[in-house]
């Protein structure tokens, strides 16, 4: 079969590869749609970070069952699935108590993340434990399936958070993460979603999918206005940028007992002033991936609380992935998420 093996920054290679074999308890699908995410294209821009040379990447996808292990009962062959990228021991105490996600195992002894750790969907099929293959329903699409994955991250962050209905949310940065932020904000029926970024067309996007209100912080002082907007500070800022003005606005505009809930991935230290957090006892928190939330996101998508086709800028063929994909979506800022597929008939 045809698959895209990542060797290092700027090296994708299309390959021919032996399809995978099926294993007890596991299942192979039929890839339909993969979403490129940030982090697949940090690995383009300046890997191997997280992802082992030679393994073939894509961790959002979405397929058809085309074979089962034995002993396998949750899914059978022609299901439509949404995909758990996981791939850890499921022994560690961490995965025992549902928090797969922080398995101890988590980078040691091959465990990790299918696209990063072990092969994943950037290619005609792929191998996973069937535990993994979550079935969806007739009305969700296969596309929007492949968006399940990114759906899960923020939801995880948002059932984290002390976000709940009647609360108010910030959300910092409104790339794919904070977009589907405010979605799980308003699937949670926060009172206000304000959503901060300095890219006009994102802002707009973001007030589409459900924001109150959207602030350019080159316009105006984002701290003043949220807490102007929130009577004197929000519940939960969500940062989903990564960089110290982000990270410092969102530990200044907090409500007392607030919330700083940190989902980006931060490439640099930064640094705080514990004072703007003390005298209101906020925290900070953190959420990395997530465990059990691909039922929730399902269900949240297929209740079409939001028209997720804004999210899909580009449809693309696996063929084209460097130079439709990752190119595209390095050079030209508009595109939110860009789904692949390694099937002609998909486009
Ligand atoms: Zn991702
Ligand atoms: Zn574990």
């Amino acid at each position: 079969m045809k698959a895209a093996k990542f060797y290092k920054a700027k090296d994708f290679r299309m390959e021919e590869v032996s399809a995978p074999a099926v294993k007890p308890g596991h299942a192979v699908v039929n890839v339909e749609w993969i979403g490129i995410c940030g982090s697949d294209i940090h690995e383009y821009v300046a890997g191997p970070l997280n992802a082992v040379p030679g393994t073939i990447m894509g961790h959002e996808f979405s397929g058809v069952v085309a074979e089962v292990g034995e002993g396998v009962t949750n899914v059978k062959v022609g299901d439509r699935v949404a995909c758990i990228n996981l791939d850890v021991c499921g022994e560690c105490k961490y995965c025992k108590a549902g928090q797969r996600n922080l398995c101890a195992k988590m980078g040691i002894d091959g465990y990790g993340l299918l696209g990063f750790t072990a092969d994943g969907a950037f290619a005609e099929q792929v191998l996973l434990e069937a535990e993994n293959c979550i079935k969806i329903p007739e009305t969700l699409s296969l596309e929007h399936a492949a968006m399940v994955e990114p759906g899960a991250v923020t939801l995880h962050a948002v059932n984290k958070s002390r976000l709940t209905e009647g609360k108010t949310a910030a959300v910092f940065g409104a790339g794919p993460i904070g977009l589907l932020l405010v979605i799980m904000a308003k699937a949670k029926k926060a009172s206000q979603i304000i959503v901060i970024d300095v890219a006009e067309d994102r802002l707009e996007m973001a007030k589409k999918l459900g924001a109150t209100t959207v602030i350019n912080p080159m316009k105006e002082n984002a701290v003043e206005s949220i807490k102007e907007l929130t009577d004197g500070g929000v519940d939960v800022a969500f940062e989903a940028a990564g960089v110290q003005p982000t990270f410092s606005a969102a530990t200044k505009c907090l409500a007392k007992n607030g919330e700083l809930m940190i989902v980006a991935l931060y490439e640099k230290e930064v640094s705080l002033f514990p004072l703007d957090l003390t005298m209101g006892e906020a925290i900070i928190s953190n959420s990395f991936c997530y465990s059990e939330e691909f039922p929730e996101v399902i269900d949240i998508y297929a209740s079409n609380i939001v028209d997720l086709d804004l999210l899909i800028t580009k449809k693309i063929m696996l063929d084209d992935l460097v130079e439709e994909g990752f190119e595209t979506n390095l050079n030209d800022k508009t595109h939110i998420k860009i789904l692949v597929t390694p099937k002609q008939s998909n486009l």
